[in-house]
């Protein structure tokens, strides 16, 4: 797949069977490339996204991560640190109620973003931003994150985002409203 300068690295899996939970053209991640120079983006570990969604977030790293990184720390982005990619449960992992937009594979977790390679190296944690800049950073990204996607929360937002910033591209009931926290 290529979009925006971006190539999603995935390879294309089969549609789960349960009906609630289905993924509409799944793929599984493991990097995007972005930028004229093909920069390299580890997804860590692969996560399993819709199509649409894979894109949107090549789109979002192209235009809006590698820049911040690049003016928060001269550094390049280089992986994220993700999880929730498609799992089939209900939202905050509760026993009832609506299903999560993980269980459509609309929706990721990222847990902390790297920059820079070798001694440069850095990672911010979005659960303990500690480095300099890191907080700077991390609120710069949440703002992105809201502009580019239907939803994002994070730390600060409710007791199950404290340690993970939460993106996904599920419209939401309120046509054209979007929810940042
Ligand atoms: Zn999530």
């Amino acid at each position: 797949m290529a979009a925006y300068g971006t190539a999603v690295r995935a390879v294309t899996i089969p549609p789960t069977k349960d009906s609630a939970c289905t993924v509409v053209e799944p793929v599984e991640v493991e990097a995007i490339s972005i930028g004229p120079g093909r920069q390299r983006i580890a997804l860590l570990p692969p996560v399993t996204l819709s199509c649409t969604m894979a894109l949107a977030v090549a789109k979002w790293l192209e235009i809006s991560v590698q820049p911040l990184a690049k003016g928060y720390f001269s550094q390049d982005l280089t992986s994220l640190r993700v999880g929730g990619g498609h799992e089939c449960r209900r939202r905050n992992r509760a026993a009832n109620g609506p299903l999560s937009e993980h269980s459509t594979g609309q929706a990721l977790d990222i847990f902390a973003i790297m920059v820079g390679a070798g001694k440069a190296a850095g990672t911010i944690v979005v659960e303990k931003p500690e480095g300099p800049g890191h907080g700077a950073f991390l609120d710069a990204l949440r703002q992105s994150a809201c502009g580019a996607f239907m939803t994002s929360l994070g730390p600060g937002s409710d007791a199950a985002h404290a340690n993970h910033l939460h993106i996904d591209i599920q419209p939401r009931r309120a046509a054209s409203s979007r929810f940042c926290q």
